[in-house]
């Protein structure tokens, strides 16, 4: 096991999402996980409230996912994605079509697999303006996003994501637009429960298409629930309204569900929270429980067919990764479905939503904070920023926190936790409490 005596030189691996020069001065390292716990390598406990990065739904640790994998990659452990197939991959597609969103009349149970999230946005970016080509509406080739999305890290990903930082350093598809986020404080501010306010931005949607015509827009792509740019609800009536927009302009709609797939809402699919269907579905992390990488994409039978037309023979969609429906990801991902199942995580969020709700409200009235929002089993605290300084304060909380053994996770001043969907009221309890130690000492 990794420890402080044979930690490895910190200067080759360039670190995703971090300032590597400021960790590589205070280095955390985790060195393993059991449960609701990570062990640093100094030997100390963490307290996971982050499911990782919002992917360990089940907890760490779990056997028989690594157990599965094992046996999977000892009887076959890769088989090409090209013109070959293997029944690992359809048995998971059959197991996941069986939870799919969207109710019996409109399931979207027609699943391609990926590698990530960043890579089930761009193919369902594709799959939409390959669907609206099938359909002879070839001129559809927008795609609209949303002010504060996150889409992953793809061309097509930061193109349709509302990060400006993403995309000011690289060049974005073009065409594409954005509708206004729908994060208002002002308005909403401490409210339990979704927004009361904010369902009329969804006619930006028609603002758009008033502006570059219907006939160039292939599809609009929200989070129901924007998770990393601070764990954003969406208003009352907002999903519904722009569901009914898309349709009157015949515009696809995407849910991007990498993070409110698999129970994070206390409910499986956050289609089944709002009852709102979209035409695709992008998931990932805890489509495996996060032990091996993977996302599914889950596209609605109108979709599916319309692009099984054409001559047999021929590819129909030309998109994949060497790695889709990679055996070992599928054998994760059976494992992770049967654990969801037998213990009744994928709506144990709703048991614990109220609990929850309580234990974060139970913050609101101590120094900065400016918002709390919860759903299910997330929420988001928002601090107002230091003058000049955007996020300086919740960094300074998320590595307080970190040395008591908490793990939060920090966007712009906004600290978000997401916890395993195993924890315990208790360590609820015990999240508030660390946490609200480390707001009190900040200034
Ligand atoms: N979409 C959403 C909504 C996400 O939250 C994320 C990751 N946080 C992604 C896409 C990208 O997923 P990945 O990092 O697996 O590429």
């Amino acid at each position: 096991m990794l420890t402080k005596a044979n930690t490895p030189s910190l200067e080759n691996y360039w670190m995703p999402f971090t300032a590597n020069r400021q960790f590589k001065a205070a280095p955390r390292l985790l060195a393993s996980a059991e449960g609701m716990y990570y062990t640093d390598i100094d030997g100390g406990k963490v307290l996971d409230g982050t499911a990782g990065l919002w992917c360990v739904n089940a907890g760490h640790g779990r056997r028989r996912i690594a157990e599965a994998v094992e046996r999977q990659l000892t009887t076959m452990d890769f088989a090409p994605s090209f013109q070959m197939g293997h029944p690992v991959a359809f048995d998971f597609a059959e197991k996941l079509a069986a939870k799919a969103p969207g109710g019996a009349e409109a399931k979207l149970d027609r699943i391609f697999f990926t590698g990530s999230g960043s890579e089930s946005v761009d193919t369902a970016l594709k799959i939409a303006i390959a669907y609206q080509r099938a359909i002879g509406q070839g001129t559809r080739t927008r795609v609209i996003g949303r002010e504060r999305g996150y889409h992953g890290v793809g061309f097509g990903g930061i193109s349709v994501g509302g990060l400006v930082n993403n995309r000011r350093v690289f060049p974005t598809l073009p065409g594409t637009d954005h509708l206004r986020h729908t994060h208002d404080p002002e308005r909403n501010s401490f409210a339990k429960g979704l927004p009361a306010h904010g369902a009329e931005l969804a006619d930006d949607l028609e603002r758009l298409v008033a502006l570059h015509g219907a006939e160039t827009i292939a599809a609009v792509i929200v989070e129901p629930v924007a998770g990393s740019t601070g764990v954003l609800l969406p208003p009352k009536g907002y999903l519904e309204r722009l569901r009914a927009i898309a349709d009157k302009h015949g515009i696809l709609l995407i849910f991007d569900e990498v993070i409110t797939g698999f129970g994070r809402l206390g409910t499986p699919f956050a289609v089944d929270y709002f009852g709102v269907v979209p035409d695709l579905v992008t998931t990932a992390k805890g489509l495996t429980n996060g032990a091996i990488p993977m996302g599914a994409v889950f596209a609605s039978r109108k979709i599916y067919d319309a692009l099984m037309q054409g001559p047999e023979g021929q590819i129909e969609l030309f998109h994949g990764y060497t790695y889709s429906g990679h055996p070992a990801a599928c054998a994760a991902g059976l494992a992770t479905l049967e654990i969801y199942e037998e213990e009744g995580l994928l709506t144990r969020g709703a048991e614990l939503a109220n609990h929850w709700q309580e234990a974060m409200h139970s913050l609101e009235g101590l120094p900065h904070i400016i918002d709390i929002r919860t759903i299910g089993l997330v929420a988001g605290i928002e601090l107002a920023s230091r003058e000049g300084a955007v996020g300086a304060r919740a960094y300074e909380i998320f590595t307080d926190c970190f040395k008591k053994g908490l793990l939060i996770r920090v966007t712009g001043d906004t600290i978000a936790l997401s916890p395993p969907l195993i924890v315990e009221r208790e360590q609820i309890d015990t999240m508030v409490s660390m946490l609200s130690d480390s707001i009190k000492k900040t200034g």
